[in-house]
This record gives C-alpha cells, structure tokens and sequence, in this order.
C-alpha cells in the first residue's frame, strides 16, 4: 500500500485538488486553496488551461488534465442524465492517464468536486483521504424528489436521457471491474460526498439542512477579491438604482432574455449593467438603450456591491453572491438544478421566481419593481446574506480542511 510522507500536526502537508472544467465550480475554490496555502499546504490543482491563470494566482501548482479531459468549460448539456454520462467518460479517460502521475506525487490528501468521479476513485487508489468540494447544494435524494418541481424535472429528462442513464452505469461498472474498486465507492454521479465536504452555502440556505451531518460544514460563499477581473467604468454610475443582470457562464446565448431586459430597464428609472456571456452575437441585441451596459464578461462581485436587484439565471454561485451582498433576486432558471436554487430563493422570501417559458417583459417588470420598491424582499435578503456572511468562507473551509485531513494520519495509512 502507498504510504504517504505526512507525519502530523504543524508540518506542511501536500494536497491534489482535482475539479471539473467548469467557472461556477471553481471560483468559490480560488479563494478556499489561496487560504490553504497562505497556511502552507502544498497544492497540486488539476484543471483545465481556460483556468490556469486563476489557480496560479492562488499560490497552487496549475495541472492540465491535458487531452484527458478535451472538454470546454462553457459548454455542458442541459439534461443532467447527458451531463452524467460525460462526467463516466471523462472518469474512464482521466483515471488511466493520471494514475502513475499522481502516484509520484504522494499526496497527503484529496480534495475534489463533488462531480469528480475521478477524484473519488484516485483518492481510493492512492489510499489518500478525501475532502469534497460541493459549490452546489448538497443533495439528499429522498429530500430532492420530494421538493416540488424538481423530480417532475427530472421524469421530463428521462425520454432524451435514458441511452445517457444506462450508457453511465455500463461505464460505471467497467470502471468499477478495471480499477477493483468497492461497490459502494462511487454514490450518485454528482453526489461524490467524502469524510469532510465543504459546501459553499450556509446552512439557512440550503434546503433540508437537517439531513446533512457533522460530515457537511457549511462555510457559506469563498469571496474573495478576483484576479484579472475586467475593468468596468464606474464613473458611468449616476446613483439611479442599479440593475445587474446575467445568464452565469455557461448557457448564455438567449439574445431574447437581454433583449427583454433592456426593453424593460429602459422604461424604468434605473441603470442597468447585463453579462452576455462570451457566445452571444452582440448584433442579436439591437440599438442599447442609454441607461444600459452590456459586457461579455464583468467584474460580478464588485458590480454587486453596489446593485439593488439582480436578475439572475440561479446558477448557486450568482444567487449566493448576490445574497452575500444583500441585493434580492430574480430568478429566470435555464436548468432544473437552477429552478431548485430559484425555488428556495422565493422560499425564503429574498427574491422572485420566474420560469423561463412564461418569461416576458410584462412579467420581468412586476418582479423587478417589487423587488425594487418591496421592503420585504431586501430584508429577507440582508437576513440571508448575514447567514452567508457569517458561515465564514474561505477561512473556514481551509479551517476545517486541515483539521479534517491532520486527524486522518493514522488512519489512511
Ligand atoms: N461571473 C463573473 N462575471 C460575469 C459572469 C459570471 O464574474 O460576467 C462569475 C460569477 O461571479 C460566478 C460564476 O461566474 O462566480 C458563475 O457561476 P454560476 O454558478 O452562477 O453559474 P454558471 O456559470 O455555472 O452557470
């Protein structure tokens, strides 16, 4: 059996990090590693190149999963079945090309994705610890296909998805065979749960809290300044109420949803800054009305310090950040994982749901203006954003990681 070279308490200690090529489920992970290292772990994170320079910055050593894992970071199916069996693929492909390296690099521990098949099954094969990184909800199944909506969600994707679901368990089984790995070691596809799993949400967020042990922390949002964030003007800024509006990174190309933004802002007495994403064919937009900014890309976290309404697709990364900074929310979900994040933003009274097919102008503009002028919903979201502000990010999660992984020497090996 492979023997690692941590000794104890104090001594640095040498971690893998592996992730999937995706920005929402890296960027709560940049300030958490950048912690772990001004701690002195040492950090080996895997990623792909689109990323680099961002783990770079942390302080971590940058690993590409080279032509293992082909992917691009802003494409992914929208059924979640299709999503699994890439994810059996990439595990097959990834799993034998990274065992002897990661072998030579004698970890002391593992910390990957809660998607990373692969991580979870190199973590087995060196006999290192494990430590998940969950930048979603957790997800307890009986909980999920008990909440309204989502297993209705779920059953739609079955017709489309069914050659994905049986092609992912054909593959999970070669895996398991080729590799010798216990049965129980692979959970659901995207429920890769470890010892210790960091989820970046607080525990008044996620729903269902109560059937998530000690095992969960819940350390809230990891926000941290970015690196390379774009530069936006300020001084374009008049103090009218800003609106800031995105569709995340990923599933971006709905000119109709920023078309219906403007048309709605310019008609209200507000400024308005919208993503558009790195995909969309800017001449789709049309004429941009003067109280409006469009931007492939922009600086999110500082625009949302100064935002009082955020319209949102629900990635879990916009939603906490825009929480964390107290500004309510609108929700147009593109996904079913979205609608569930959308649904317990409206739970909580923090902002307004509103389903992408019955999305129109009409619609947007009565849930912005009660968001805007509607004291309730700011309330609702400060009390939110004070449970995430308090949950303690990126310290917390290196925090509880090196404790975790220190009070495992012994038993691993
Ligand atoms: N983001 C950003 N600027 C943009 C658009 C997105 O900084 O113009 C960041 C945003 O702050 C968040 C991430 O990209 O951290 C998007 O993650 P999310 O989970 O919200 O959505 P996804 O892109 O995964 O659908």
């Amino acid at each position: 059996m492979f023997l690692g070279k941590f000794g104890g308490f104090g001594e640095m200690a040498k971690v893998l990090f592996f992730n999937i090529p995706s920005e929402g489920h890296t960027n709560p992970t940049l300030a958490y590693v950048a912690e772990l290292v001004r701690r002195g772990e040492e950090v080996v994170y895997y990623s792909v190149p689109a990323f680099q320079r961002r783990i770079e910055a942390t302080g971590a050593r940058f690993r590409s999963y080279g032509e293992a894992l082909p992917r691009d970071p802003f494409e992914v199916p929208p059924n979640l079945l299709m999503l699994g069996q890439w994810i059996m693929e990439d595990t097959q492909r990834i799993v034998q090309s990274l065992q002897e390296e990661t072998r030579r690099e004698r970890p002391d521990y593992v910390i990957h994705d809660a998607l990373s098949v692969w991580g979870r099954i190199l973590a087995y094969l060196l006999r290192r610890p494990a430590i998940a990184s969950i930048t979603t909800f957790a997800f307890a199944t009986r909980h999920l296909l008990r909440t309204p909506g989502f297993g209705l969600d779920l059953l739609r994707m079955l017709p489309a998805g069914w050659p994905s679901l049986v092609n992912s368990r054909r593959l999970r089984r070669d895996l398991e065979q080729a590799n010798d790995l216990p049965h129980d070691l692979l959970g659901r596809t995207f429920c890769n749960y470890a010892g210790l799993n960091i989820v970046f949400t607080s525990r008044l967020f996620q729903p269902c809290a109560e059937a998530f042990d000690e095992r969960f922390k819940f350390v809230g949002p990891s926000i941290a300044s970015r690196n390379g964030a774009p530069p936006f003007p300020y001084d374009w800024l008049d103090g009218r109420p800003l609106v800031y509006a995105s569709l995340g990174t990923i599933l971006t190309d709905h000119p109709e949803f920023y078309r219906t933004c403007m048309r709605v802002v310019s008609r209200m007495s507000v400024q308005a800054v919208l993503s558009t994403g790195r995909k969309l064919d800017r001449a789709l937009l049309g004429p941009i009305p003067d109280n409006c900014h469009v931007a492939e890309y922009l600086p999110q976290l500082d625009l949302l310090k100064r935002a009082s309404a955020f319209v949102t697709h629900g990635g879990m990364n916009s939603v906490c950040e825009g929480l964390y900074y107290n500004v309510p929310l609108v929700v147009v979900p593109q996904t079913a994982e979205q609608a569930f994040v959308g649904r317990r933003v409206a739970a909580l009274g923090a902002g307004r749901l509103l389903k992408s097919k019955h999305f129109s102008a009409y619609r947007l503009e009565r849930a912005l203006q009660r968001i805007l002028f509607e004291h309730s919903y700011r309330r609702r979201a400060e009390e939110v954003g004070a449970d995430l502000r308090a949950a303690g990010g990126c310290q917390q999660a290196a925090a509880e990681t090196i404790k975790f992984a220190r009070a495992q020497v012994g038993v691993a090996q």
